[in-house]
């Protein structure tokens, strides 16, 4: 008896190397594009950081990219609303710097050139080049309690 079970991977245009997205570890991660798709994404064995293996996290890259729950637009729910909306990305942006700049003018200190009233934390998927600018962004604009989830 014979399957005609063959691996999704067979019948991909390119691989593409790339590495993990969730953690500081930087697995290496292999992505299999099939007419401008993505089919799969595994380890890649010639990561000299992971060779080949990945956490349940990093095995679950495909579904992150992939997955029909992921949301695509940008939701706001106003306050005590009790349904979300949509707003277009440039107008979320515009809110966002809008209270971020209404907060940090109503709480600054002058005496000390700084501002106590906000704090980012960022996320442990952020690379050194974000966390750079990150950092540069909000020290600039005051802001002292600057942190990464990854540490915490
Ligand atoms: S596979 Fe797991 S350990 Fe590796 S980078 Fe991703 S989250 Fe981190």
């Amino acid at each position: 008896m014979s399957l005609n079970i063959v691996p999704r991977t067979r019948f991909a245009d390119e691989v593409v190397r790339s590495v993990c997205p969730y953690c500081a570890v930087g697995c290496g991660l292999l992505v299999f594009v099939e007419k401008g798709r993505i089919t799969n994404i595994e380890g890649d064995p010639e990561s000299p950081i992971s060779q080949g293996c990945l956490c349940p996290k990093g095995c679950a890259t495909f579904e992150l990219v992939t997955g029909s729950h992921r949301e695509r637009k940008v939701l706001y729910r106003k306050p005590r609303a009790t349904e979300w909306q949509t707003l277009p990305l440039e107008t979320a942006m515009d809110m966002v710097a809008e209270r971020l700049k209404k907060t940090r003018d109503e709480n600054w200190d002058a005496e000390n050139r700084r501002t106590m009233s906000m704090a980012h934390l960022g996320g442990a998927t952020l690379d050194n080049e974000e966390n750079y600018l990150i950092k540069k962004l909000f020290t600039a604009l005051g802001i002292v309690q600057i942190e990464n989830q990854a540490r915490i």
